[in-house]
């Protein structure tokens, strides 16, 4: 393989003392062309942050070497520690991704945009049923769980170094570090990390409470240190006495899990007594049992603070055994027993799926890789049953949570939705109202149509009218119940009102054109007809004729006493359309009619009324077949306050950056566009839009303004669609 360093001596820089240990960290286990790799991205790096400090003085690029370096010790692959060096110049440095795919490779440079944009979402409220739905939403995000890892070892480098950083500084990304990433870490079996984030964002939350604690176990340990030494003595004897290989270390408690338990307990700090724990780490499971046993006989156990996680592994793959013994001057010490495989589990986590396979790698390992395996499909618990965990282990693309997105209010706070939610099922989310009103929604700062679908990560804002209602077409993509059966319901209450004010109208007109005044109807043959027709009253046959359930021409020649003058003479009086009937009016979606059109009405069953465009090709064949029954005539009211959709097309030579253009004139000339759809050829692109427009003077706007584009060769309206 070529060494693109070689390709550009003038890149050649030095090599830092801690990118040396980096290197010589991670030698052992990469193959030589992936660390040949690894070195030029640190060149890379080293070059586009030339320049760049640290606010403790350090050159920008020991803090990349660094996470790079936290992320070899879990022996992750080139892919990740490459990332690593380099997750920060997107951000920092102005380089394009692009760049980096064609250096590093596309999976270098995904990893690298996906802790680019992680870095672009600020975690603002302090509820705690948030900061577990940001948890989620940065997982989701992250698609990668590698991306995630690098967002952590980042974290844990800038936790290690936020003495240099204001008090207030301090205190924020303390706070954010104990209840985000420590809680991430966790989830993810990171223990190590998990440790060290909490302990040092206690430090940094409540610096005097760290002190007070730290001087205080300080303290009682120098005072115990003697007895210590010994219980560690007689474990040790009495396991090697049972025949165990076992190997036994003391450990420190932390101070925070001390302090937890203060607060959780309220117990002052001399209560909280077993502040030594001791780990034993055997060959086997059967061992384990077998060590635990032999420490019960040891010392007393203390009841109720046995726990099997071996039996009952948590849920992110820890197991051990827990037990709690009362040592010599009833002092509580608390062990750990596990055997290595779980140890390395335990200190890994999720890690040890990108551990290199070397080739003098045991069947123990394997085991390993299957058990990480088990623990992350169960991670994986919500899933859908059809996800394979092995198959997404291929793919090391990992979605923690595909069922979800997860989404911003303008407030901040975090709304949680089905995938595949829209603006309408947030706006549903957050009140009936909003739903019931929605017009448009503001993503992220840009207008978008009610139908987009949300992202994890977006900020949604809702635009409402006030006398906006929900359309019948929202129910073909909204993916909540909660908007599904509001927008139902609000339909049938609505509908059936609307239906009867247009049946009505309808009937009018068809008593007219018989030259009847409709006042003068009698009571008696209206409900004689209401009788025959087998309805309920009068409205439910008006709201029959609005839904072509019924013609009005037929009941209106009923409804007219036999006899009397029934003339066709009195001219053809007309319907007039105000925009504002609801859905008992249409707008068909071939022709798309808008104000200043010439316009037909089509009455179908169970469909009401359906504006057509006098030279919709559906209006012309029903001409042609002379089957005008149904056929009304309808005229546009005087002043119509909407918008209506409108079909066009513009034909623009393949250049970049024109659909953008085009976009952009349509917006200037006040429109907004509520669907795209584009059809390539070698050098043309025909797109199609919806358009909301006034009437056909703002199109004639619209179409004005496009013209100042070069690029289009052709445009016009579309009418049949
Ligand atoms: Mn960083």
């Amino acid at each position: 393989m070529q060494n693109p360093i070689l390709n550009h001596p003038d890149e050649l820089t030095e090599i830092t003392p801690e990118a040396e240990l980096l290197f010589n960290e991670v030698s052992p286990y990469l193959k030589p062309e992936d660390l040949a790799l690894l070195k030029s991205a640190y060149f890379f790096g080293q070059k586009a942050h030339a320049g760049q400090f640290r606010k403790s003085g350090e050159p920008y690029i020991s803090h990349p070497v660094t996470v790079a370096r936290i992320l070899g010790e879990l022996r992750l692959d080139m892919v990740t520690l490459a990332a690593a060096l380099l997750h920060d110049v997107v951000e920092d440095t102005g380089i394009q991704k692009q760049e980096i795919s064609e250096r590093f490779g596309f999976s270098v440079a995904e990893l690298v945009d996906g802790v680019s944009k992680l870095d672009k979402i600020r975690f603002q409220t302090k509820a705690d049923m948030q900061a577990e739905n940001f948890r989620k939403m940065l997982l989701a995000m992250a698609q990668d769980v590698r991306v995630i890892l690098i967002k952590l070892a980042d974290r844990l480098h800038n936790m290690r170094t936020l003495e240099v950083m204001s008090s207030e500084k301090q205190h924020r990304i303390a706070q954010e570090t104990l209840e985000i990433y420590a809680p991430i870490a966790h989830r993810l079996g990171l223990e190590n990390i998990y440790q060290e984030l909490q302990e040092l964002g206690f430090r940094f939350s409540y610096p005097t409470r760290y002190k007070v604690l730290l001087k205080a176990t300080r303290a009682a340990r120098g005072n115990r240190r003697e007895i210590v030494g010994k219980i560690l003595e007689a474990i040790k004897l009495r396991l090697q006495e049972t025949g165990l290989d076992a190997t036994v270390t003391g450990r420190e408690k932390h101070l925070y899990s001390i302090y937890k338990k203060m607060v959780e307990k309220h117990l002052s700090f001399s209560d909280v007594l077993d502040i030594y724990g001791f780990r034993v780490v055997v060959r086997d499971v059967s061992s384990c049992y077998v060590a635990l046993g032999a420490l019960h006989g040891l010392y007393k156990p203390i009841p109720g603070k046995f726990k099997d996680y071996i039996a009952i592994p948590k849920q992110n793959g820890y197991q051990s055994l827990h037990s709690t013994l009362l040592g010599p001057y009833g002092l509580p010490i608390e062990v750990q027993i596990r055997t290595y495989e779980m140890h390395h589990i335990a200190e890994t986590g999720v890690a040890s799926h990108w551990l290199y396979k070397s080739k003098d790698i045991d069947a123990g390992m394997n085991e390993l890789h299957m058990k990480a395996n088990q623990w992350m499909k169960g991670l994986l618990e919500t899933l859908n049953d059809s996800s394979d965990s092995l198959e997404f282990l291929e793919h090391l693309k990992v979605d923690l949570f595909p069922g979800e997105v997860y989404v911003f209010t303008p407030q901040g706070k975090i709304l949680t939705l089905p995938r595949g939610s829209t603006t309408v099922d947030f706006a549903y989310a957050v009140h009936t109202d909003v739903g019931n009103c929605c017009v448009a929604a503001r993503i992220n700062g840009e207008i978008s149509p009610l139908r987009t679908r949300l992202r994890s990560g977006d900020r949604v804002e809702i635009i409402t009218a006030p006398a906006a209602k929900p359309n019948p077409v929202w129910l073909s993509y909204v993916a909540t119940g909660r908007a599904r059966s509001s927008i139902r319901y609000f339909l049938r209450t609505i509908q059936y009102s609307e239906s009867v004010k247009l049946g009505e109208r309808l009937l009018n007109q068809a008593l007219y054109a018989f030259g009847v005044n409709p006042e003068t109807v009698e009571p008696a043959q209206w409900e004689k007809l209401i009788r025959e027709c087998g309805v309920k009253s009068r409205e439910a046959l008006l709201a029959d004729i609005a839904l072509g359930k019924q013609l009005a021409a037929v009941l209106a020649k009923r409804l007219v006493v036999p006899g009397e003058s029934v003339s066709n003479t009195s001219g053809k009086s007309s319907i007039t359309i105000l925009g504002t009937e609801g859905m008992t009016v249409r707008f068909a979606r071939c022709c798309y009619p808008i104000p200043g059109d010439g316009i037909v009405g089509l009455i179908k069953k169970d469909q009401g009324l359906v504006i057509h465009t006098q030279d919709c090709p559906a209006v012309v064949k029903i001409k042609d077949h002379k089957n005008m029954d149904n056929q009304l005539d309808v005229v546009w009211g005087a002043e119509i306050d909407r918008t209506f959709p409108v079909s066009i097309f513009t034909t623009v030579v393949n250049k970049s950056g024109v659909l953008a253009r085009v976009t952009a004139e349509i917006a200037k000339a006040d429109s907004n566009v509520d669907d795209i759809t584009l059809e390539n050829d070698k050098d043309y692109t025909t797109m199609r839009f919806i358009l909301q427009t006034r009437d056909r003077q703002h199109l004639a706007q619209i179409f004005r303004r496009l013209k100042h584009i070069g690029e289009i060769v052709k445009m016009g309206r579309i009418k049949n669609q």
